[in-house]
């Protein structure tokens, strides 16, 4: 509870960024401070979607998701892959696109990164609508990986981006308003 207090109190706001009607969270100072980050590593590990031995392999969303992702993975003894915006790793790759407010965007993976029936962690800092996430699960089944949880830093309130990713469990440390 004191924990999860400190962390929101790291988390940045920032009105207006990165367009108008946008607060946008920033969790970088949780990294940059030693006492934060170490309760950010813990509590991704206290509170995993699923248990240790019911996934493979742990999947970052680009680009927060790597900041975090790897430690995460290595902390349980599993691999990482980087879920990247396209164009990023060189080919082959597997793509999933989806749609942005204004226009689409995609993100791939190698395609050697997941092997046939890999049971995936997908991670990143926030999940807002939801969209991004739903991307990046799509992409792992395509690559014939199995969707096994979702751990966020931050959900941001009133957005329901939860409901969106109803096959697998997950977790978030803190709702944002
Ligand atoms: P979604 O696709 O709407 O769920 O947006 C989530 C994606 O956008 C994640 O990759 C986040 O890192 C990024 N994102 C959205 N809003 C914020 C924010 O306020 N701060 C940092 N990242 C954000």
């Amino acid at each position: 509870e004191e924990d999860a207090e400190y962390l929101v109190s790291l988390i940045g706001s920032t009105p207006g960024f990165p367009k108008e009607g946008i607060i946008f969270r920033d969790f970088m100072p949780v990294l940059a401070d030693a006492r934060g980050l170490d309760i950010l590593m813990r509590g991704f590990a206290a509170t995993l979607p699923v248990a240790p031995e019911d996934f493979d392999v742990v999947a970052g969303l680009e680009s927060r998701g790597f900041l975090f992702g790897p430690a995460l993975a290595s902390r349980f003894g599993k691999g990482f892959v980087a879920i990247r915006k396209a164009g990023k790793l060189p080919p082959p790759v597997f793509a999933e696109s989806y749609d942005l407010e204004y226009g689409s965007a995609s993100v791939e993976v190698e395609q050697n990164a997941i092997h046939p029936g890999e049971r995936v962690l997908i991670v990143d800092d926030l999940i807002a609508t939801g969209g991004t996430a739903r991307a990046g699960a799509d992409l792992i089944k395509k690559a014939g990986g199995i969707v096994a949880g979702f751990s966020f830093l931050m959900e941001l309130d009133g957005l329901d981006g939860c409901s969106r990713l109803s096959e697998a469990p997950i977790s978030t440390l803190i709702a944002m308003p």
